[in-house]
């Protein structure tokens, strides 16, 4: 047993799964357990996985759960407002303090997702068989690791520009599709000490999620989400400096 591992819970909502039939033919279990499935084969002993739904006690996000994760990963679509905006603000406070966050594909309209960027998140959809594409147009960056310089998904939904998000700090794949519209797929930002991944595949109805491709993005994001820096997880805060007081014994030192 690894002391050091990364404590990922992978959070889902669990909806589609229950109410469409064509959805729980793709994931029985619910589309957590296949992500959830995913990290754990991709990353073994580096990790500790588990799963939270929405329909659990505070969605399965309690305050212990959230203080002992170092990654959550988040997959919602039809009842994003269905989260309470308490747990909300439990999950961006903890990112500020240094959680990482996965969002995925719907999650791009959940509330975390756009508390965090700030802006509609809004996007161009088209639900017809796609073919995708996904081009990695940062081939040294860690979240790139071991993938080829395209990949295909065979079938998927079309999410096309204009995506309504800041400009990533890092930009890590495009996607092209069948219609010819393209897409920034992979993007990464800081808030506060916390580092967030938005990769855009996973429509529900299609398998996205078995894809090694995608496993390994998605486990790769986890080890590039991940703080150790423990000392470091707490949110930054506005603090009176007297003349000279990094000069001070110890002075620097004990400051932020
Ligand atoms: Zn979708």
């Amino acid at each position: 047993m690894e002391t050091t591992a990364i404590r990922v819970t992978v959070w889902g909502e669990n909806v589609h799964e229950r109410s469409h039939e064509e959805v729980r033919k793709v994931y029985p279990d619910g589309m957590h357990s296949v992500i959830a499935a995913g990290v754990r084969e991709r990353l073994g002993d580096a990790v500790t996985v588990r799963t939270a739904t929405l329909d659990q006690p505070e969605h399965g996000l309690t305050e212990d759960v959230l203080a002992s994760t170092d990654v959550l990963t988040w997959w919602g679509h039809m009842a994003h407002e269905k989260v309470d905006d308490a747990i909300v603000a439990r999950v961006h406070q903890r990112v500020l303090q240094g959680m990482g966050l996965i969002v995925l594909h719907s999650g791009h309209y959940a509330k975390i997702f756009r508390t965090l960027m700030g802006t509609t998140c809004s996007l161009r959809w088209r639900e017809a068989n796609d073919r995708e594409v996904i081009w990695t147009v940062s081939p040294a960056h860690p979240i790139a690791e071991g993938l080829p310089p395209a990949f295909i998904i065979p079938q998927e939904e079309m999410y096309g520009e204009f995506f309504d998000v800041p400009q990533p700090d890092e930009l890590v794949f495009i996607s092209s599709f069948t219609g010819g519209e393209v897409f920034r797929t992979g993007c990464c930002y800081r808030r506060g000490w916390g580092r967030i991944f938005y990769f855009r595949p996973g429509h529900e109805s299609y398998p996205t999620y078995y894809q090694q491709e995608v496993r390994q993005v998605i486990a790769n994001s986890i080890r590039w989400a991940h703080n150790p820096t423990q000392s470091r997880q707490k949110p930054y805060s506005a603090d009176n400096a007297p003349t000279g007081w990094y000069e001070a014994p110890g002075g620097a030192a004990g400051q932020k």
